[in-house]
């Protein structure tokens, strides 16, 4: 296939989220492919590289499964027809962005898997950092391996223990004790549904209720999407196991005191409509921009935020400031995967295709524009200068992360320490890189006000990790890594 036509990607600088995971049960006996559809819609941010819906019958056959995934968007993927294919009372869906294992049809989530005691559709969102140890080990006990995602490893450890004990939750349990890493699971077995958060509480998950059905879910915007209520966050540590009989079922016995929640989730993630363990995503953004305005001010004319996530920033700058915030970019949204991106050799630029300056709303005034990070500096430098080019007077740029200064192993595609602009470069170099006339990051111990108090994981901030580092490559069948492609999909 072309190269032009396989990437999707055409952003420049930047990083992705790895995944969105959906979940349903309705105990009514209605299907639920439609609702696991717009709630991956919803969650399309967390993911653009493949989708995947797979859905059973609890009433029907045991182990009977129907699933239909692909590369793309969720609105490339499927049509109304492979919807009305997809009958079933349970089902569990995915979108992806690959951070461990290549971006092949292969690797598309849901896991199907068929064992003895019936079939077990899984979709996890997280990166497992003994995943290649884990991976030999059950290699070297005859299995086969049909992707090269470490979910397939937490996918055929469930299916091992479920042979050996009663219910497919503590199955689900005993398989979890062996890994180590990220994740939120939501597990499909033949007549219950399964979640389950890491017991950092890396990536969110939340429980939510539509008339007699449940639904597990990354974010909490795609609740909001199918008409659902939201009914509580699953703890970090917590399985719950959702069934007609017993409703939800809590099991805690791998929670502990010490978390670590994403905070790049509250910085950029997840939607702006998302509450996120209760705090809400936009509340978080607007306290980012508040503490800016407090530590870094300017004399500027107006604020404005890099779309999406730097505009709650934005308006969080303006509020304490007391600078008018005002709106300078016009996005272009409509980015599929068989989007043509533009070579060096054309004069398009990838940042002006798909964000375009409001030159009005510029024109002579001294701009303050708040964006959520600087990977390599590409994006930002191109920004700066469309605004300069749109007349702009000054450009100031503040940023709502501390600057990122190691990887992530938990998840994110945060690149190796040399490709990222502030490694080894001091905030007066990389302003002059990106041709800002002042650069501003959020100081790093202000990020707790963004959590709201909750604890949380600051790693490729400060390299403290709350769990040691893999020591072997879990990224390496990613090409975006092996090359260090300058790709984002914001
Ligand atoms: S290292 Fe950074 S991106 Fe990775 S989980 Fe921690 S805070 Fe999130």
């Amino acid at each position: 296939m072309n190269d032009n036509i396989r990437s999707h990607y055409y952003d420049e600088d930047g990083i992705h989220e790895e995944c969105g995971v959906f979940g349903m049960y309705d105990f009514d006996g209605n299907d639920v492919a439609n609702s696991i559809y717009y709630g991956l819609f919803a969650l399309q941010h967390r993911g653009q590289e493949s989708c995947g819906i797979a859905v059973s019958d609890t009433e029907g056959p045991k182990g009977k499964v129907l699933s239909s995934k692909g590369m793309g968007l969720v609105n490339e993927v499927f049509t109304p027809e492979d919807l009305g294919k997809l009958k079933g009372n349970i089902g569990v869906g995915h979108v992806r962005y690959s951070t461990a294992g290549a971006s092949t049809i292969e690797n598309a989530q849901p896991l199907v898997l068929n064992y003895v005691k019936g079939t077990l559709g899984l979709a996890h969102n997280g990166n497992l950092v003994n995943a290649p140890e884990l991976r030999r080990e059950l290699s070297l006990t005859g299995a086969i391996f049909q992707t090269t995602i470490d979910s397939e490893v937490i996918a055929y450890h469930i299916a091992r223990e479920r042979v050996k004990c009663g219910t497919a939750e503590e199955a689900v349990i005993r398989a979890l004790r062996k890994v180590k890493g990220s994740y939120s699971l939501v597990v499909m077995s033949p007549r219950k549904l399964i979640g389950a958060r890491d017991p950092f509480g890396f990536r969110p998950l939340c429980i939510g209720k539509r008339d007699n059905a449940y639904i597990l879910a990354s974010e909490t915007c795609a609740l909001d999407t199918i008409g659902a209520e939201f009914v509580r966050d699953v703890e970090p540590g917590e399985v719950v196991a959702i069934s007609p009989d017993k409703g939800i079922v809590s099991f805690k016995d791998m929670c502990q005191k010490e978390h670590a929640r994403c905070i790049f989730e509250y910085i950029y993630f997840a939607r702006t409509d998302s509450y996120i363990d209760q705090m809400s995503v936009y509340e978080s953004r607007i306290i980012a921009g508040r503490c800016l305005a407090k530590d870094s001010p300017v004399e500027a004319d107006l604020v404005v935020g890099v779309p999406e996530s730097g505009n709650a920033a934005a308006l969080g700058y303006s509020m304490e400031s007391g600078i008018p915030y005002g709106t300078a970019f016009v996005k272009n949204g409509y980015v599929g995967r068989t989007f043509i991106k533009p070579d060096q050799s054309q004069r398009e630029s990838s940042v002006k295709v798909k964000l375009n300056v409001l030159k009005n709303a510029v024109k002579g005034k001294r701009v303050i524009m708040i964006d959520d990070s600087i990977v390599r500096g590409t994006t930002s430098d191109r920004i700066v200068n469309m605004l300069r080019e749109a007349g702009a007077t000054e450009v100031h740029v503040r940023i709502s992360s501390p600057p990122f200064l190691y990887p992530c192993y938990f998840g994110t595609d945060i690149p190796d320490r040399e490709q990222l602009i502030a490694y080894n470069r001091s905030v007066d170099d990389i302003c002059r890189i990106i041709g800002a006339d002042t650069l501003a990051y959020l100081d790093i111990d202000r990020l707790g006000e963004l959590s709201g108090g909750r604890q949380f994981c600051h790693g490729c901030f400060s390299g403290k990790y709350p769990i040691a580092p893999p020591t072997e490559d879990i990224r390496g069948e990613h090409e975006d890594f092996k090359r260090g492609a300058d790709s984002k999909v914001k």
